[in-house]
């Protein structure tokens, strides 16, 4: 079965390998592609990489030893995965 992605009108099979999962959906996947998706991710990082930051320097305010510790483990598993490339 193919499943045409919402934003980029590209068919792929309606797959976990293609698509994120979404229990929400009908199908069960999301309505956009997973190139789609990482896209769109990236650039709302860079689109709102001031208010991520203010947001983690808020977090950071409250707890810092939490979240300190939360930095800290997603840099590791962001050094592991460049490692696995
Ligand atoms: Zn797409």
């Amino acid at each position: 079965m193919e499943k045409v992605c919402t934003r980029c009108k590209k068919s792929y099979p309606a797959t976990t390998e293609y698509f994120r999962q979404d229990r929400s959906s009908e199908s069960g996947l999301t309505g956009w592609c997973k190139p789609c998706l990482s896209e769109y991710g990236r650039e709302y990082r860079r689109t709102h990489r001031e208010e991520i930051n203010a947001s983690k320097r808020r977090s950071r305010a409250l707890d810092p030893e939490a979240t300190l510790e939360k930095e800290r483990a997603y840099q590791r598993a962001y050094r592991e995965r460049k490692r696995g490339e």
